[in-house]
């Protein structure tokens, strides 16, 4: 592993002013960036603890949206009595990424920040309507998703926390790795006050939103809606996990899984 310092912030303002010098990034659980750099993917001048930052982790509730500060980890938000109450479908997702050490080290901010095309959370965010607030700005989710590991953050920009539109249903159905628990699939639906979203991870190099589900289920919300829809498997991930064609059939089961479940 390449030699790095280590420090760690008191505050965003803090975190904010020492990740703009050099090569500097932050880290939060350190599930995805510590093997980055111990696999010589990724190297850094300056790793910039943000755990200790009490402002960014908690829960906040209302009658319209959720919001989660980005260090809460995976396995709060899987126990949380608000998120279980108001928007049941995120606690599901959260109880099903990667293992106990990973719920229990991984951060929702984290996970979002990495853009994983096989992230649960970028769902969520996509499908929910999130907006992503930084120490900078509010981002929408549509445009904070760029590409594969790209999102619309700039150098020193810290997500401070994501607020979820509290949604009228919602569920997610995940076909995952067996072995890693990321997604080959996941499909998450919501029906939302104004409009229903469906977003698709695991399937492209990014996080999508499938218009053709979108347009059924607005006409329809129900699982047998899906059986019409044609889904295209032209700019699928084909790899060793799953063909796009394989992809493309299984978009459809999770589909009508999760609406069958919402
Ligand atoms: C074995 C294993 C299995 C996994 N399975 C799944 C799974 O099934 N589903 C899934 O979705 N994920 C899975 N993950 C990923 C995991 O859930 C973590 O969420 C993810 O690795 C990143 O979160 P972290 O808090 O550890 O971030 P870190 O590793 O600390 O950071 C990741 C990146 O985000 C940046 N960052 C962190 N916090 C912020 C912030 N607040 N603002 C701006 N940038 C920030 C860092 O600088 C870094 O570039 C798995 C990981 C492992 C190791």
């Amino acid at each position: 592993m390449k030699g790095f310092n280590f420090k760690s912030a008191a505050n965003t303002k803090e975190a904010t002013k020492m990740a703009a010098a050099g090569r500097a990034t932050f880290l939060a659980g350190g599930m995805t960036l510590l093997p980055a750099i111990k696999l010589r993917l990724a190297a850094y001048s300056d790793l910039i603890n943000i755990k200790k930052i009490k402002s960014l982790s908690g829960i906040k509730v209302s009658s319209k949206s959720l919001r989660i500060g980005a260090t809460t980890t995976h396995a709060d938000v899987a126990s949380s009595k608000e998120v279980g109450k108001s928007i049941p479908s995120l606690a599901v997702l959260a109880e099903g990424i990667g293992d106990p050490q990973v719920r229990n080290r991984g951060t929702i901010g984290g996970s979002i920040a990495n853009n994983d095309p096989a992230a649960d959370y970028p769902s969520a965010c996509l499908a929910l309507n999130a907006t992503i607030h930084t120490s900078k700005r509010k981002i929408p989710a549509d445009k904070f998703f760029k590409g594969m590991f790209e999102t619309d953050l700039k150098k020193g920009e810290l997500i401070v926390s994501i607020e979820f539109e509290v949604p009228e249903k919602s569920s997610y159905a995940k076909f995952p790795n067996p072995a890693s628990r990321y997604a080959i699939v996941g499909v998450y639906v919501a029906k939302l006050k104004k409009e229903i979203r469906v977003a698709i991870t695991g399937v492209e190099s990014c996080v999508f939103r499938c218009k053709k589900l979108e347009d059924a289920l607005s006409s329809n919300f129900s699982s047998s809606a899906i059986d019409s829809v044609n889904i295209s498997s032209k700019g699928f991930n084909d790899d060793i996990h799953a063909s796009a064609d394989y992809r493309a059939h299984i978009i459809k089961v999770m589909a009508k899984k999760a609406v069958s479940i919402c």
